[in-house]
């Protein structure tokens, strides 16, 4: 009989086996010690339970990420058991304990006060853990756990739920949604990443009350929306964000790619709306924000820019890619994204249609074009462009060749000369120095110069 031993599976693959090695070593930690603090709790008379998030995932057999804890002690309490914790959110009845390294939070059960502008309670009241419960947003995610016996405390049928797959309200969806309109957000967010169908009653009290999502702060509309994006089912959550009304009033200019006919011998698959999402479904494995964002928007310029050509009888969009890259620049800036990531995307947005050229393309506009910061994400959304659409392959391929042709030196070498020594050479500063620069950095990535002396030789024949 063969037994796991953990140094030959190691052997065999070792980074691999490190990192899920640590990662389990980790998990089973922070566990160990939310463990802790809960018969901390527990021992001083209070109850404790894990909260959230953290009993879903386990009852879905995913690692939580982390692990809350709900209690019946009062935040003095709590306080008095932890006296280094960090009281900054004892006012809505949260402690926050570092514990063995990692942080955790610790609500007294609370019931939330009235709300009055579908943002935030005016004030939160100590409760029983019933009341906490139902004070939660969705069933699945009203669950308490005991944290000796594991045993799920439920008032709130999120078993149920979870076993049917259903996000669905805790109480009266409308009222629900009323009382905190990013709950409407929150709902196709967990309906995306557990791959969860929405409740019917649930479903139409987010259709009825989308609009007041416009009563949230864009920071947190953005926060969710990216975590939608980053989930792998990120197709069907911007179908729900479409289909319940949402995207309507954080990101309209999507539902302008609804209908937008393309020329069918190059897009079978249909409208720029189909296109998009389908690329949204190919992309493979961990991605980043910036790349679902450009593959989102990269096609955001063709509504405006779409023409017929009765001559060619073909629909054109010309242009829009530029027109695309400005326009994701508007949205993504209205959205609060970082200058970074709207500095990559619309990179990305605005280069996507010269992958048609690279063919074509001279040794030094090639490596040139490999050697952008955003190349790799961009071969990626070029390849999930071809493979939604008409399967063309040879530019990438042609690339990847490339990618191999050029691996044994830096595909920008250091420069052969430098402004200084243009200066030696007598020559005045001035936007001259760029162009000469350039021309022999060109020369250089043909493969035609080799030698500071041979540079310095061409710029005294050219210049
Ligand atoms: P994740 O694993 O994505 O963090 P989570 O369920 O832990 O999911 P959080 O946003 O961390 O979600 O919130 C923790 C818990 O607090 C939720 O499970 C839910 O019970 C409650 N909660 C969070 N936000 C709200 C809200 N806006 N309205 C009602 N309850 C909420
Ligand atoms: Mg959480």
């Amino acid at each position: 009989m063969q037994t796991f031993n953990l140094d030959n599976a190691r052997k065999q693959s070792p980074n691999v086996q490190n990192a899920h090695f640590l990662k389990d070593t980790l998990m089973n930690q922070l566990l160990q010690s939310a463990k802790d603090i809960s018969r901390i709790l527990n021992d001083a008379g209070h109850t404790c339970y894990f909260a959230g998030g953290c009993v879903r995932d386990q009852l879905l057999k995913i690692e939580p990420k982390d692990y809350d804890l709900a209690t019946s002690a009062t935040p003095q309490q709590v306080l008095k058991l932890f006296p280094k914790a960090d009281s900054i959110g004892a006012h809505f009845g949260v402690i926050l304990v570092k514990y063995a390294g990692a942080a955790f939070e610790i609500a007294t059960f609370r019931t939330d006060g009235s709300y009055t502008d579908s943002r935030r309670p005016e004030s939160v009241t100590f409760a029983t853990a019933e009341e906490d419960a139902s004070r939660r947003d969705f069933t699945v995610n009203g669950l308490f756990q005991k944290s000796d016996t594991g045993e799920i405390i439920d008032f709130v049928n999120g078993k149920i739920d979870i076993e049917k797959k259903l996000i669905r309200a805790i109480g009266n969806p409308n009222e629900r949604f009323t009382e905190d309109a990013l709950r409407l957000m929150r709902a196709i967010r967990f309906a995306t990443k557990l791959n969860f169908d929405i409740e019917e009653k649930t479903w139409e009290a987010i259709k009825t009350n989308a609009p007041l999502i416009k009563n949230i702060a864009t920071e947190r509309i953005q926060a969710e929306f990216s975590l939608i994006l980053l989930s792998p089912r990120r197709a069907r959550g911007l179908d729900l964000l479409v289909k319940s009304g949402l995207i309507q009033h954080f990101l309209p200019e999507i539902l302008d790619l609804i209908g937008c006919e393309q020329p069918p011998q190059f897009h079978p698959e249909g409208d720029v709306y189909i296109h998009t999402s389908m690329m949204l479904d190919m992309l493979e494995g961990e991605v980043t924000l910036e790349l679902v964002l450009a593959v989102l928007l990269h096609d955001i310029g063709k509504p405006a820019t779409y023409s017929y050509d009765p001559d060619e009888d073909r629909i054109r969009f010309s242009g829009h890619d530029s027109l695309g890259a400005e326009m994701a620049e508007t949205i993504l800036k209205r959205l609060k994204y970082s200058n970074k990531t709207i500095d990559e995307v619309c990179a990305m947005v605005a280069n996507h249609m010269n992958f048609m050229n690279v063919r074509f393309m001279k040794k030094s506009k090639v490596k040139r074009f490999m050697s952008r910061p955003t190349y790799e994400l961009e071969m990626e959304l070029h390849r999930v462009d071809c493979g939604s659409s008409n399967g063309i392959t040879e530019n990438y391929d042609f690339l990847r060749a490339k990618e191999e042709e050029f691996a044994s030196e830096p595909l920008i070498p250091a420069p052969l000369i430098s402004g200084k020594d243009l200066i030696g050479l007598g020559y005045r500063p001035g936007p001259q120095f760029k162009e000469i620069l350039q021309a022999i950095q060109t020369e250089q990535l043909e493969g035609k110069l080799t030698e500071s002396s041979q540079a310095i030789a061409w710029i005294k024949e050219n210049y």
